[in-house]
């Protein structure tokens, strides 16, 4: 280090310890004339400058203030002060800038004149940076809280003009902050009724709907939820109403990235549930309704040319399983041949022809079973769909079995006829009874009236008869027959029947198998006459001469009678159908045998009412067992 003769060497002992960076400078040329290390540090220089102009120690300084400063320090003696002063200085011949605080002091002699400058300098290049830093941050976030604002403020516009309901809660207890107007028209609220108060007091109804523990979710859990037709009950006008609602809930944050609020967006769909679950129900009646009618469905694509029946359907023309089917093959080739062409011709020139028919469809016909060969009769009833230009497109409808109907119109006509004969018989003998005894009278011949009257009796009684089982027909379906019970013995009432029933049986043997008293609590006329049918049918359907037997034993607590004929029996297949109103074994072998088909309908009636039970066991050609129960008294 040269020293300089300007200052005393223990100065610039002194100051060359200080941590404070120093230099001494003087003549206008700003020789250095001294620096310590902290000093050299800061220009990144070693001490071979020393002795140099400062322009030439430190050369990236010409072009800064510095060196002029410095010269006009030394020419008026004035001290300039600088803080926070940027500095460019080259660091291994790049250029960098750093900040001091500096102090050019002018150092005078004793006649006041300044001959040297004493330059003290604190790096504060870290501590600007850091301000800079700091207030870059602070314009940053200055200018991030205005986009918030403006996206915020741009949020509530997008928000209020947005035609789905939406919702801003904040806080806590959810205070409704933003909420346009379809989420008010949802939530059946004017503004002033919601807005700035927590949601759950003002719209009370919707406590104890799960709504809190939700909104607890979102705004505690960070959880978002969404909800597709959620029920929830909404009072509107002060009315209840069950309403259904998709929304969603998404928590809101603030900039420290903490929930503190939540958004809801929302759309009622009451209106399309409503009409959905509607649809679904008429879909579901109408189902039920075609299951309950056991209806079969058709739909004919007519321009495709594919046909789809339903299971039902396919039964009805005797096809059990669910291959394609064929408008051809299987509707016209399951026609009933004496019904083909009647029907083909309606559905072509009637059916598909909008001007004469409107498409509309309503026929009866037969059809022979695919694979069964069954003929069954069918009701069709449906509709013919037409293009704009009268073109048929679509063909549906519905199908039922109306085999049974029709049998039991055939048996009704059948049975007409029947009733008109059978009643003709007793009145034909009737009038011819009482020609006789006209005739007689007129000749004084009195002693042939007690046998013609007998006889006389005989027809009115099996008219009386016959007319009494159409009165209990009649009462029974019209739930007027009413049972008059009583005490008695069973065993007692099946031999007074027999008894009664004897005389017109004198051809067939009648045994009585014998029994202790069976006492039953019942309507004793009506189960004798339940009797006597089983008995008069056993006579009626089995040959002269054969036996009929009759039995009488508890069974399970139930008193049980049975009766045994050797006649015509009953085929398998008739025997449950043998309780039916008016059913009778068609049979042209006894044709001529009468009877409408009532008696064992009316039984089972009777011994139903009584909680009893009646059956047949029976082999065809061999004899029958008709066997009743009723409990015991
Ligand atoms: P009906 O007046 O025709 O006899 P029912 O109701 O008493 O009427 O009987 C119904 C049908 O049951 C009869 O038409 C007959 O075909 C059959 N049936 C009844 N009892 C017997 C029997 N004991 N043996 C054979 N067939 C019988």
């Amino acid at each position: 280090m040269s020293t300089t003769p300007l200052l005393p060497t223990q100065l610039l002992e002194v100051l060359s310890r200080s941590n404070r960076a120093t230099a001494i400078y003087t003549t206008n040329d700003i020789i250095i004339e001294w620096a310590n290390d902290a000093m050299l540090a800061f220009w990144h220089r070693d001490k071979s400058i020393i002795g140099l102009p400062l322009a030439e120690g430190v050369p990236e300084l010409k072009g800064q203030p510095f060196i002029g400063i410095l010269q006009n320090v030394l020419k008026t003696g004035t001290d300039s002060i600088g803080e926070g002063i940027a500095a460019e200085l080259a660091v291994k011949g790049k250029l960098q800038t750093f900040y001091f605080d500096y102090e050019y002091r002018a150092i005078k002699n004793d006649a006041g004149q300044p001959y040297c400058i004493l330059h003290t300098a604190t790096d504060v290049t870290e501590k600007i940076l850091n301000r800079h830093a700091l207030k870059k941050a602070r314009e940053l976030e200055e200018a991030q809280k205005r986009a918030l604002v403006e996206s915020e403020q741009n949020l509530r516009l997008v928000i209020l003009q947005a035609p789905i309901a939406i919702a801003i809660f904040r806080g806590p207890t959810y205070i409704v902050e933003t909420v346009n107007a379809r989420a008010l028209e949802l939530w059946g609220r004017t503004e002033t009724e919601v807005m700035r108060k927590p949601i759950l007091e003002a719209m009370p109804e919707l406590e104890g709907q799960g709504i809190k523990a939700l909104l607890d979710e979102v705004y505690h859990g960070g959880k978002s939820f969404s909800f597709t037709e959620l029920p929830v009950k909404l009072t509107r006008q002060e009315k209840v109403e069950d309403t259904f609602i998709n929304f969603v809930y998404e928590p809101l944050y603030d900039a420290n990235n903490a929930i503190n609020g939540l958004i809801t967006i929302g759309t009622e769909v009451t209106d399309q549930v409503n009409a959905r679950r509607e649809l679904e129900t008429a879909r579901e009646n109408l189902k039920l309704s075609i299951d309950a009618a056991e209806m079969g469905t058709f739909d004919m694509d007519i321009k495709k040319g594919t046909m789809y029946w339903d299971d039902r359907c396919r039964e009805l023309f005797g096809i059990s399983n669910h291959n394609e089917v064929n408008y051809e093959k299987d509707f016209v080739g399951g026609l009933h041949p004496d019904d083909r062409n009647r029907i083909i011709n309606i559905i072509d020139n009637q059916v598909m022809v909008q001007a004469i028919s409107n498409g509309d469809y309503d026929v009866e016909y037969r059809t022979v079973g695919a694979e069964d060969g069954k003929t069954r009769w069918v009701r069709a009833k449906g509709k013919v769909y037409f293009e704009d230009d009268g073109t048929p497109r679509r063909f549906i409808g519905a199908v039922l079995d109306i085999t049974e109907q029709k049998h039991d119109e055939q048996r009704k006509n059948d049975f007409i006829g029947m009733v008109s004969h059978e009643l003709k018989t007793p009145l034909t003998s009737l009038s011819a009874y009482v020609q006789i005894m006209q005739l007689k009278a007129q000749n004084d011949d009195y002693k042939a009236m007690p046998d013609t009257l007998d006889k006389a009796n005989i027809q009115v009684k099996r008219m009386s008869t016959m007319i009494n089982g159409f009165l209990n027909m009649s009462r029974l379906e019209s739930g007027k027959i009413l049972l008059e019970k009583q005490i008695f013995d069973l065993v007692g009432l099946i031999a007074d029947t027999i008894a009664e029933t004897m005389p017109a049986s004198l051809s067939h043997h009648i045994t009585f198998a014998p029994c202790t008293a069976i006492i039953i609590n019942a309507d004793r006329v009506k189960i004798g006459s339940v009797i006597s049918n089983v008995l008069s049918n056993a006579v009626k359907y089995s040959p002269k001469e054969k036996s009929i037997h009759v039995a009488c034993q508890k069974i399970n607590g139930m008193a049980q009678v049975s009766i045994t004929d050797q006649g015509i029996g009953i085929d398998q297949q008739d025997t449950q159908k043998l309780f039916d109103r008016y059913y009778r074994v068609e049979n042209p072998n006894h044709k001529h045998i009468s009877g409408f088909g009532i008696g064992l309908y009316l039984s089972a009636e009777i011994i139903n009412r009584h909680n009893g039970k009646i059956w047949v066991e029976s082999k065809l050609g061999r004899g029958s067992t008709f066997y009743f129960r009723l409990p015991l008294g």
